[in-house]
């Protein structure tokens, strides 16, 4: 049972949405934003990794990488594990939260901003994909989920998958966050679709996140491979390639597995029609 906020050590509002850096005893610090939980450093490392390795593993061979949110630095301390990974640009809209994280939360961002091979812009990430002359292995939007009138609206449909797609090499990757699988399967499953009108290989999947009470959708549109068909014998000889330590929730001997969905998400998948296009993004309810 989660205990009440304990003691808030961070209180603001920026251009565009409620800051807080709470802590309570179930889950350590956590971010709010907008009041709804980002992360908490119980049990980030989950979301985080999962966000981040099964796209990575499944290119094999990510140099540079582009991070569309992210605030937390957790994302960027993900990708900067890999030895292929020679840029890690970071696209944040909102250089107050940043900071905050950056100051309140060092044991997400674990000094991932100061890495030489971070770039830290701060801006509209559909705007920074729109105006880049840049190409990416991989691209990865780890932005606040999709609600009306918030900031990351139009990160989640056609036609910025589109625009992402234009910006990726060949046998590029994106992942996302894909909203909550339980409370949100259809935004997780409309997510799928539009991204599935894009990208050759999509896959949806979840993970459990104690500290957000729910199952946590991730979308991972593939340019090259399939993520599923990576076995578990390339997933771990990638990842001793790469350079990438054993972490604390991926493994890449279980690779392929954690594309398993239950039957009640797979269910809403196969009924849900519906695609996101700006003119009407999806949102959660
Ligand atoms: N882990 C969180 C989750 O699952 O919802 C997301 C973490 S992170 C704090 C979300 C970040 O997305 C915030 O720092 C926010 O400023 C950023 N963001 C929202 N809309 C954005 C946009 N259009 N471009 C770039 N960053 C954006």
């Amino acid at each position: 049972m989660v205990s009440v906020v304990e003691r808030v050590l961070y209180s603001g509002r920026t251009k565009y949405q409620e800051v807080d850096v709470a802590v309570n005893d179930d889950y350590g610090k956590m971010l709010v934003l907008d009041g709804k939980l980002q992360s908490s450093t119980s049990d980030e490392f989950i979301y985080h990794e999962m966000l981040v390795h099964p796209a990575l593993i499944t290119h094999g061979n990510p140099r540079d990488v582009l991070i569309i949110g992210g605030g937390e630095g957790a994302t960027l301390r993900e990708v900067l594990r890999y030895r292929s990974v020679r840029s890690a640009t970071m696209v944040d809209i909102d250089g107050e939260v940043v900071e905050v994280c950056e100051k309140y939360l060092p044991e997400m961002h674990q000094g991932s901003f100061r890495d030489p091979r971070t770039r830290l812009v701060i801006g509209d990430g559909r705007e920074y994909l729109r105006r880049t002359d840049e190409r990416f292995d991989a691209i990865i939007v780890d932005a606040t989920d999709p609600i009306e009138g918030g900031p990351s609206r139009l990160l989640y449909t056609l036609e910025f998958y589109e625009l992402a797609r234009s910006r990726l090499r060949e046998g590029g990757i994106l992942s996302t966050q894909g909203t909550s699988t339980f409370y949100n399967a259809r935004t997780f499953a409309t997510i799928v679709n539009t991204m599935s009108r894009v990208f050759p290989h999509v896959r949806g999947y979840q993970a459990s996140i104690p500290s957000y009470i729910s199952d946590w959708g991730f979308v991972v549109g593939s340019l090259g491979r399939d993520p599923a068909s990576v076995t578990p014998e390339e997933a771990e000889a990638r990842a001793r390639e790469l350079g990438l330590p054993e972490l604390n929730y991926y493994e890449p001997a279980h690779h392929p597995h954690y594309f398993w969905l239950p039957p009640r998400v797979r269910r809403i998948l196969a009924e849900e029609r519906g695609i996101s296009r700006d003119e009407e993004p999806v949102s959660v309810y």
